[in-house]
């Protein structure tokens, strides 16, 4: 197979562990090397007293400073570029979830690269180029749209760039030009179903095969709802706009972890507080440094999602190690009555019933100087008659698992279908109004 030909890096895709660690060494020094020249890192290397020659294998890795989004905050908009301007082709930006965004440059290799990549993660899951996909994303700064896009047009698939929204719209194109493939945040698929069964149709009838799902957090039981509406099979996408967006990490066929593509990322796994590398297997805030892009590399970067590598190997035998699913970002954490809570525990017991819809919200409040949590649910379709007794008895069958999950008292409030905001995009779970 010629380089050429090679559009979904087959040849680093199936790299052994010793032919990846030799490649990363290589393509560490050479991405120090490249750093040191944006203003930024010249001037963070020169203040630590470190030389890129210092850096001879991933074994000096720590040697390394780590990188914050603050500080991609500092650089911005353009201290941590390495080329000139006239060979960047694209910028994106971050959602902004946490604050003002981050900017992010490519030249044509780096946009090729992040193409290889995507489209390395939808063959993985099985998807070729017979298959129709639908991009439901957000096209545009956001980096789900067109880097999903561009994988999946590398991959030759029949792409519908339907973009984020417009949920009628959606449906009819899914159904007319049979789609098989869709890309999507789970709380967009969630709300798309939803709207789907309100309005007396049921999305099993669309016969999607697959749905590529991330952008945000979301629980295996939130998978499993999406596939027993749907009938498709979900596979977890993760990606950061800081790693080029979606195609860092994804599930192949087997469906147990997701890959991250170690030829182009260089993983740690940190003890958020000490900085410490964690035992293997353990949770910890992932750390990435890319390894194959040039504009901007970024080194050491604090991702703040936490994670753990998953045990042993795949079985589809490839080298790249797995992360489990995100427990959620270390500053999702909220703390409640003293009580650590991640809104992923909340989910996990709110999605188990058949009878709660997709959509949720946590509310936070303070009353006499003690928080509130209310969490308010609405109601499956299939599951609402109407009857007062039915809600009662869900609302304390709900609050008492909340309780046992969490440790303290929580409000439920369940809701009529379609009564809650849906989301188009990342969907905001939280509203903390404490003060
Ligand atoms: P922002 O950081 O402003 O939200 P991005 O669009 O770059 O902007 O979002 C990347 C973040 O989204 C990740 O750092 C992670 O927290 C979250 N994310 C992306 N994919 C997943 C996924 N599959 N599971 C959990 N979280 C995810
Ligand atoms: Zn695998």
């Amino acid at each position: 197979m010629s380089v050429n030909q090679d559009r979904t890096g087959r040849r680093y895709e199936l790299m052994s562990r010793d032919e990846l660690t030799a490649f990363q060494n290589d393509a560490l020094c050479q991405s120090v090397r490249q750093a040191a020249k944006s203003s930024y890192y010249a001037q963070r290397f020169r203040s630590l007293g470190l030389d890129a020659a210092d850096i001879k294998s991933i074994e000096d890795v720590r040697k390394l400073p780590l990188t914050s989004k603050d500080d991609l905050r500092l650089s911005y908009p353009a201290g941590m570029l390495t080329v000139d301007p006239e060979q960047v082709v694209r910028m994106h930006t971050s959602s902004g979830t946490t604050g003002k965004p981050t900017a992010i440059f490519h030249t044509q290799a780096d946009i090729d690269c992040w193409a290889e990549l995507m489209a390395r993660c939808l063959s993985i899951t099985g998807a070729t180029n017979r298959d129709v996909f639908q991009n439901m994303t957000g096209y545009g700064l956001f980096t789900g749209g067109l880097g999903l896009h561009y994988g999946a047009e590398r991959l030759g698939m029949w792409v519908i760039p339907a973009g984020a929204g417009n949920t009628a719209r959606q449906i009819m194109l899914i159904r007319d030009f049979g789609v098989t493939c869709i890309h999507a945040t789970p709380s967009y698929a969630m709300h798309v179903a939803e709207r789907m069964l309100i309005d007396g149709d049921d999305p099993k009838s669309l016969k999607i095969q697959r749905a590529f799902l991330g952008a945000e957090p979301y629980t295996e039981e939130m998978r499993l709802k999406l596939q027993d509406l749907y009938g498709f099979k979900a596979f977890n996408s993760y990606g950061l706009s800081e790693m080029n967006g979606p195609g860092v990490a994804f599930e192949c066929e087997h469906r147990s972890g997701m890959h991250i593509w170690e030829d182009a990322f260089l993983v740690e796994i940190i003890d958020p507080e000490t900085l410490e590398p964690v035992a293997d297997g353990q949770t910890g805030e992932m750390v990435l440094t890319t390894l194959r892009r040039t504009a901007m590399p970024i080194v050491r970067y604090r991702t703040r999602d936490l994670t753990h590598f998953v045990q042993g190997e795949c079985q589809c035998g490839r080298a790249h190690r797995r992360i489990a699913r995100m427990v959620g970002r270390s500053d999702d954490m909220l703390i409640v009555r003293g009580v650590n809570v991640f809104p992923s525990q909340i989910e996990e017991v709110i999605m188990k019933h058949t009878w709660v819809g997709g959509n949720y919200v946590i509310h936070l409040t303070r009353a006499a100087s003690l928080d509130q949590m209310t969490v308010k649910a609405e109601i499956a379709k299939s599951a609402f008659d109407g009857s007062v007794e039915t809600i009662r008895s869900l609302v304390n069958e709900l609050s008492r698992q909340l309780r046992e999950q969490v440790g303290f008292s929580v409000t439920v409030e369940v809701l009529e279908p379609g009564s809650l905001p849906a989301s188009e995009g990342k969907a905001k779970r939280v509203i903390d109004e404490r003060g």
